[in-house]
């Protein structure tokens, strides 16, 4: 049987684009062209989980994921699980381990072992690899697509779109992807920064930069819970940070003024704190009242859950309230910072937001408007929470967008 779709060029060298490719390969007889703007191909992977790369979530499942029809990823995600994105990272000889919250990394804990695999694999299935080649149109003629960038042209029967999204700007992020979309017909959503640090009223984090601890988050508008997260928060000199924090950021970015960030700072009741902070007065009567949580919280967070609460400095235990202490249990148990938004696509993981999935088949990724069209990854409206989620996507949309169809 005659190949379908001869050649096929993948536009962006990212992790979609890679998987996009390899799959495309499979076919024998096919040329595959995998064009990237950057000199080299992954440089956003390399950057991934602090360098450690965290490939895959275990527990991702459609219902994590985001977008104006989440549903639309369900597709992709069934037929690629992170139980065949383990296999296929095994196959390419790459070791993994998976941590108890279901994070995987590779065993080396360097993201360059992940990008060797998929280099290695890419020159073995003979995909040609063209870098800066920067995508500046994409047209359709009559038999096949016209791709040109300031100084190059190239033909190919199909075209798979995986541009990546606005995120991550310092490593190469960028809108072209929207753009490309666009000139085809297709159209797109606001666009979001996610999984990127919250700013909030600066008068606390500064005082506690850099200190980690494992919270609940509650993010409120007028009284009314938008978001809630839990784990650990890492405070920064403008705000939050963290996988807690991040996972927030989402709603953040979409809720407009008037935000409050409620922070849980010890995992107990009301009542059972209450009960730690009377005993503590009982057996410490004569410790300054900035110490009432030594033990419990960092020593500077205790100190500020104190001056929150309104408690005088130089007090001494003994001369606390009931009141007070009460006071003090509930600032800890919610830490409320006013929000002042979220940070921007220099710095976020991912984007909330993209190409119109309705634009699309969900089971072959196919343009609905252009045959021969195919797009995956994060320039799709679809986006995951933090802990590998994104890149099984990538994965997932990859894989099946590299079937073309079949
Ligand atoms: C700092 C950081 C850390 C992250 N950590 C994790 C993590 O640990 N786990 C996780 O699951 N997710 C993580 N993510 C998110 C994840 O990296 C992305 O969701 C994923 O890389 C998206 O894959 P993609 O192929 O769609 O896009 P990308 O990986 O962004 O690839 C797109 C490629 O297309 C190229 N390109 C763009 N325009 C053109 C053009 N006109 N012509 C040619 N090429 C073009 C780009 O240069 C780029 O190489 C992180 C993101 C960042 C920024």
């Amino acid at each position: 049987m005659p190949c379908s779709y001869p050649a096929v060029a993948v536009i962006g060298g990212g992790a979609s684009g890679m998987m996009a490719a390899l799959t495309a390969a499979q076919e024998p007889g096919r040329r595959v062209f995998l064009l990237e703007r950057q000199q080299r191909i992954g440089r956003k992977l390399l950057a991934t989980g602090n360098g450690r790369c965290n490939l895959t979530n275990i527990n991702a499942k459609p219902e994590n994921y985001f977008g104006s029809d989440a549903g639309f990823a369900s597709a992709a995600l069934l037929k690629f699980t992170p139980q065949h994105t383990l296999r296929f990272f095994s196959d390419l000889g790459l070791l993994t381990t998976v941590e108890p919250d279901g994070r995987v990394y590779p065993l080396s804990d360097s993201s360059n072992s992940v990008l060797d695999v998929l280099r290695f694999a890419l020159d073995q299935a003979g995909v040609e690899q063209r870098c800066s080649f920067s995508v500046e149109s994409i047209s359709r003629t009559s038999k096949s697509f016209l791709i040109e960038s300031g100084t190059e042209r190239l033909r190919s029967d199909a075209v798979i779109l995986a541009c990546g999204g606005a995120a991550g700007s310092r490593l190469g992020g960028v809108t072209d992807g929207y753009r490309l979309g666009k000139s085809l017909g297709h159209r797109r959503t606001g666009l979001y920064p996610s999984l990127t640090r919250i700013l909030t009223g600066t008068d606390y984090p500064r005082s506690l930069k850099g200190i980690r601890v494992e919270a609940r988050l509650r993010l409120t508008k007028n009284g009314r819970i938008l978001a809630e997260s839990e784990g650990e928060v890492q405070f920064t000199d403008s705000g939050i940070s963290g996988p807690a924090g991040f996972d927030l950021s989402r709603a953040v970015s979409f809720g407009g003024d008037g935000q409050q960030l409620h922070i849980s700072l010890l995992p107990f009741e009301e009542g059972e704190l209450l009960s730690l902070l009377v005993s503590r007065r009982q057996h410490f009567p004569d410790l300054e009242a900035s110490e009432l949580f030594t033990g419990m919280l960092h020593n500077r967070l205790g100190r500020v859950v104190v001056k929150a609460a309104g408690i005088a400095a130089g007090m001494l235990l003994h001369e606390l309230t009931d009141r007070q202490l009460r006071d003090a249990a509930c600032r800890c148990l919610d830490f409320c910072l006013p929000v002042r938004g979220a940070e921007g696509f220099e710095t976020a993981q991912v984007t909330a937001g993209g190409l119109n999935t309705d634009g699309f088949f969900a089971e072959t990724l196919e343009s609905r408007l252009v045959p021969g069209f195919f797009a995956c990854g994060e320039v799709l409206d679809i986006d995951g929470p933090c802990g590998g989620y994104n890149l099984q996507w990538a994965w997932a949309s990859g894989r099946l967008a590299g079937r073309l169809g079949l």
